[in-house]
């Protein structure tokens, strides 16, 4: 059994008149006109508690996309029941009959699952067309078929013998359950965070966000139809504080697998430590969270590329990307260019609904996040010390709009260049171009995130200084490019301090985490 070294599925364009387009288009209106009854998948069954909630499009939050089945602690309980019941059968099957599985999701989504995953993602989410292929079509099938050859590697490394015995190691899988508790901001991590660990034998219960319930479900008739045995990986629609009071106190919690923002998983890390003597075992605790990624410009640089780098990674799915630009520094000899090219750059950004492909800004995903992004913005305004430059305007009577916002602050430790905001605000200060040195240590000190980061300079020397200053600023790093876009298996992905964790999601260091190994010396 040898399985392939993957290559990363192709983009679709959905240009206007191609096929992608068209079959896109009609699933979105077969979507958008069925109101979806969406149940828990506890041990492969369908589970209806009548507790209904609505689910509607962030951009258009007046229609019903359907209603999700809310769950209790009682839920929660026969979920870890279920896990644990199909945990032995799970665990003992040989790891290429797990891989096959996971292949065959992978081309489940290449094809007939596609579409309607993208259109889930669009109308549930407020993603345009080409985010949501490169997040929930790409992204997702290069995050299976490079997970399967990534375990591929891990249960072949084996250690050396002597003569007169033989040695092996043996990658079990956790010995309990394992938590996913995901974020709403994308779909291939909602699903990456069940299906990594599950890959390598564990049991998993399933928390997405309320506000990607829409597009789970089409990833849970993924994982069933691939050929996830019942058991193996359960959906539950409960609070984040109630799934954690039942799972965090329970003896067999093995880990979590978490992606979300940086206070909820302090939280966690707290409760699981307060809980610890109870377990079998030290949980694995994984966990990728919150951002503040800059854009740093050196005197060299050619103003276009920052400017352009600015928009596409600020603004890019509302800013709502952990990996967004949302702080950028400009040397003042680049400013009036970069300045005019900014402005230039973001009248041609059209917003609206995701049925419309010409619309590059969609909604932001909820009315909380509106309203903290509007205090905010309102706050800029009546600042002297912080200019509007573009952007500023926001609407929530049809969906939650934010326009794409630039503020100029003259204090590089203003609010909106050290906090987290997560949306389609970037803060931009500009500073002495003579003082490259001391920007890199702003850069470094301003905030306690280190996810994403780039440099934009044309001399080798201030790219160099950059990489070397800011070596704990991100856990990825881009030199003459956007912070966003990472591709699994080219860019493994994850931060370090505030930012989590960084075990690297889409690759080995990953999977590694979801085994406990065991090494057998036998003598003869
Ligand atoms: P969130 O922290 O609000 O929610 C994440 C998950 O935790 C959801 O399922 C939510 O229901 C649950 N939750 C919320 N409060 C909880 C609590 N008190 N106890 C237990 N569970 C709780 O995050 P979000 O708004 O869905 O996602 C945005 C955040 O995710 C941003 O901070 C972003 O930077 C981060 N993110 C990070 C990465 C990364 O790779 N570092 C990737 C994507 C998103």
């Amino acid at each position: 059994f040898n399985v392939p070294a993957p290559k990363n599925e192709p983009v679709k364009g959905y240009a206007p008149g191609s096929p992608e387009r068209a079959e896109l288009k009609a699933m979105l209106k077969t979507l958008k006109n069925q109101e979806r009854d969406i149940p828990m998948y506890i041990g492969g069954q369908e589970v209806r508690t009548g507790n209904t909630q609505r689910i509607a499009p962030p951009h258009d939050h007046k229609h019903t996309l359907g209603h999700f089945h809310a769950g209790t602690t009682a839920h929660v309980q026969q979920a870890i029941d279920a896990a644990l019941a199909a945990r032995p059968m799970w665990a003992e099957l040989p790891w290429q009959e797990r891989a096959a599985i996971f292949l065959k999701a992978a081309e489940l989504l290449a094809g007939p699952y596609r579409a309607r995953l993208n259109a889930a993602t669009m109308l549930g989410q407020s993603k345009n067309a080409f985010q949501a292929e490169i997040d929930a079509a790409c992204e997702l099938i290069d995050f299976f078929r490079f997970n399967v050859h990534f375990m591929q590697q891990i249960y072949q490394q084996q250690p050396e013998s002597a003569p007169g015995m033989w040695n092996r190691m043996e990658h079990r899988p956790l010995e309990g359950f394992l938590f996913a508790l995901t974020p709403f901001n994308f779909t291939s991590i909602a699903a990456n965070l069940p299906a990594a660990p599950a890959m390598m034998g564990n049991v998993v219960v399933w928390k997405p966000a309320n506000t990607q319930i829409y597009s789970a479900q089409v990833l849970m008739e993924l994982f069933q139809e691939a050929g996830v045995p019942d058991g193996v990986i359960n959906l539950v629609f409960v609070d984040g504080p109630t799934a954690g009071d039942v799972i965090f106190k329970h003896r067999d919690f093995a880990g979590i697998h978490f992606t979300g923002s940086t206070g909820v998983f302090n939280n966690i890390w707290k409760t699981i430590g307060e809980n610890v003597s109870k377990y079998r075992s030290y949980p694995r605790v994984v966990g990728e969270t919150g951002g503040k990624d800059f854009i740093l410009a050196h005197s060299s640089a050619n103003a276009k590329e920052v400017a352009t780098a600015i928009t596409r990674g600020a603004f890019e799915y509302q800013g709502q990307k952990c990996s967004a630009a949302s702080r950028a520094y400009i040397p003042s000899n680049l400013w009036d260019e970069v300045r005019q090219y900014l402005i230039d750059d973001l009248k041609s950004f059209k917003m609206g609904d995701v049925e419309d492909f010409s619309n590059f800004v969609n909604a932001v995903i909820s009315e909380a996040s509106f309203d903290k992004l509007a205090k905010y913005i309102d706050a800029a305004k009546n600042d002297d010390s912080v200019e509007i430059l573009a952007g500023g305007n926001y609407d929530k009577s049809k969906g939650y709009f934010i326009e794409p916002t630039i503020l100029v602050a003259k204090d590089p430790q203003y609010v909106t260049m050290c906090e987290e905001l997560f949306g389609p605000v970037l803060t931009l200060h500009v500073y002495d171009s003579q003082q490259f040195e001391k920007t890199l240590e702003l850069v470094d000190n301003t905030s306690p995130y280190a996810l994403t980061g780039a440099i934009f300079a044309k001399d080798r020397y201030a790219v160099d200084l950059a990489t070397r200053k800011l070596v704990h600023a991100a856990g990825n790093f881009y030199i003459n490019d956007k912070p966003t876009g990472a591709v699994v298996g080219q860019q493994p992905f994850g931060g370090a301090r505030a930012s989590g964790t960084n075990d690297k999601a889409g690759s080995i260091l990953n999977l590694l985490r979801w085994v406990s190994p065991r090494t057998i010396k036998e003598t003869f």
